[in-house]
């Protein structure tokens, strides 16, 4: 059997890992923490996945799912996480956090993993380094460390919040508010 793999279906963050694990978008520095030669490497490292996820033909559904169905962590569909809230505050949403599996969280696209996702491997694989986490997740290690750093710090991760009974916002309304974010209008 001749096994054909359609290229078109694998999505920028796949095929340019490097850009998309790269911690400095993970956890976004202040300004004001970073030397002018930092801020332009954060700035155009930044362009560079707003450019790969702006061609990406999952763009608007994998931005639908990242803004109202599951709370992931890193640079998705053009937007930080601050993004991300922004939206949400607009539409008055919270987002409901996913059920786990047996294979851990399910992820967006093929963006950047949850906390929840890391530690849910961790359970799984208690006797695992981090970059064997790291290849199950499909992610970096400096991103696994980062979330058990957190664990380990008992930084509260947010309870999940049940979504208030009203309809789920349209992809419009979603698309509509991140046409107004300045950083829509980066690449
Ligand atoms: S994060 Fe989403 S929009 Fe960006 S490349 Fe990946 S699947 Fe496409």
């Amino acid at each position: 059997m001749t096994i054909v793999i359609d290229d078109t279906a694998v999505p920028p963050c796949a095929t340019a890992s490097e850009v998309y694990h790269d911690e400095s978008l993970h956890s976004p520095r202040s300004r004001r923490d970073m030397s002018a030669h930092e801020w332009r490497a954060f700035v155009s490292l930044r362009a560079e996945a707003h450019r790969q996820c702006a061609g990406c033909p999952m763009l608007v559904d994998c931005l639908y799912r990242a803004v109202v169905e599951v709370d992931v962590s890193g640079f998705v569909a053009c937007t930080t996480e601050t993004d991300r809230a922004r939206i949400r505050r607009e539409l008055g949403i919270v987002v409901q956090q996913p059920q786990p599996t047996t294979l851990g969280m399910p992820r967006v696209g093929g963006g950047p993993v949850s906390h929840e996702a890391v530690m849910q491997m961790r359970q799984a694989h208690p006797k695992d380094t981090c970059q064997q986490l790291a290849e199950r997740l499909g992610c970096s290690t400096s991103t696994v460390k980062r979330h058990l750093r957190r664990a380990r710090l008992g930084v509260v991760e947010a309870a999940p919040k049940v979504a208030a009974a009203k309809a789920p916002p349209s992809v419009d309304d979603v698309l509509e508010c991140f046409d107004r974010l300045e950083s829509s209008q980066v690449a």
